[in-house]
């Protein structure tokens, strides 16, 4: 007997196939341990034992551990799993007041090729499928217990646009099986216009962030070279066509880059745009990342930046860097473990 496929990979109707031997209900047990109780195969003990080592065999784990690493007094908890193909990939769970946030991977790698950005300093090496997303957010619910695993965004490892079928099945399955409301549930994209106009189509309204970074196409190609292919035109253009059929809020991401996107010029533009797409803008200073020679807005230019915006009539909160002392921020983990990747040119500056 050899493994058919990974675990959270195939959705109900493909496991009836796999159990076709066995009575009707034996599916829904599975399924319930799997996906309500978070259970590991050989603890679901409605399945007779030998059914359980069977299955274990047809339906091994996609994640295996790795590293695992918990800061800040438990509020954030990482992971760098390793696929059955060698490669490796990281999760986070950060823990609010109010909510538990698991941010997953949605690619080995990443195509984009953003120079801040330590995951597109490595370049792309492979999608993730379905099983193996749905299972970052299965670990992460059970790791958070006992609290309640509330909001998953996908802001890990790679493009998830670029991956949309494999997301898209895993943003159902997130939604339908392990229970989160769409709006709890976070695309996160560097500005993949036709992923968005497809979002766009669907019956789940889940929430968009765009990574935007710039709010003028100069600036934005330098620093996020898919804004060539896709200017800011183009991309507000879907992003309304989003807005309009989800009836969600948009925001954008925008890592402050000391000299770089921190002016008043980009303030002025970026305000403009959030006023015509009602966007709410999240704020974060840029992590360093190992091949990139620029570092972050300090705090006053941050609080600098928030006001224009506020004064502007703009909404716009700081976030925190979270993790930074277990190399959580954006891909890093890996990074530390690859000494491979290449280094950047450093953006121009503008003046302030
Ligand atoms: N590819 C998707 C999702 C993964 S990146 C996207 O671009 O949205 C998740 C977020 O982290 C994005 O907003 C990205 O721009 C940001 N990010 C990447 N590198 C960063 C860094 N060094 N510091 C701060 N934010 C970073």
């Amino acid at each position: 007997m050899s493994a058919v496929e990974t675990r959270y990979q195939l959705d109900r109707d493909a496991l009836g196939e796999l159990l076709s031997d066995h009575p009707k209900y034996r599916v829904e047990q599975l399924w319930k341990g799997l996906y309500e109780d978070g259970l590991d195969i050989a603890e679901i003990s409605t399945l007779p034992k030998g059914l359980r080592s069977d299955l274990d065999t047809l339906l091994p784990v996609a994640l295996h551990h790795r590293i695992e690493r918990i800061s800040e007094g438990g509020e954030t908890h990482k992971w760098l799993w390793g696929l059955a193909d060698g490669d490796a990939v990281e999760t986070v769970l950060m823990h609010y007041k109010d909510r538990s946030t698991v941010c997953v991977s949605s690619q080995a790698g990443c195509a984009m090729a953003c120079g801040f950005c330590s995951t597109g300093q490595e370049g792309f090496r492979r999608h993730l499928t379905t099983g193996e997303i749905v299972e970052q957010v299965v670990r992460a619910r059970e790791a958070a217990k006992p609290r309640r695993l509330s909001n998953v965004v996908f802001m890990g490892m790679g493009e998830p646009l670029a991956n949309y079928d494999a997301v898209w099945g895993a943003v159902r399955r997130i939604h339908a099986d392990i229970g989160l409301s769409a709006r709890h549930i976070t695309m996160s994209t560097v500005g993949v216009v036709p992923g968005i106009r497809r979002m766009a189509e669907e019956q789940l309204p889940v929430s968009l962030a765009v990574s935007l970074h710039a709010a003028t196409d100069e600036l934005r190609t330098e620093l996020v070279p898919l804004n060539k292919r896709y200017p800011i035109d183009a991309l507000a253009d879907a992003c309304a066509a989003y807005v309009a059929a989800s009836g969600r809020r948009l925001s954008f991401e925008w890592a402050l880059i000391d000299g770089v996107n921190d002016t008043e010029e980009q303030a002025i533009a970026l305000a403009a745009l959030c006023k015509e797409l009602r966007a709410h803008v999240n704020l974060i200073p840029l992590n360093p990342t190992p091949g990139y020679p620029t570092v972050g807005t300090d705090a006053a230019g941050v609080s600098r930046f928030q006001k224009w915006l506020l004064d502007r009539n703009t909404n716009a909160t700081i976030r925190r860097n979270r993790g930074t002392d277990i190399d959580a921020a954006c891909g890093q983990l890996r990074a530390s473990q690859n000494k491979t990747t290449t280094s950047v040119a450093a953006p121009t500056r503008r003046p302030r």
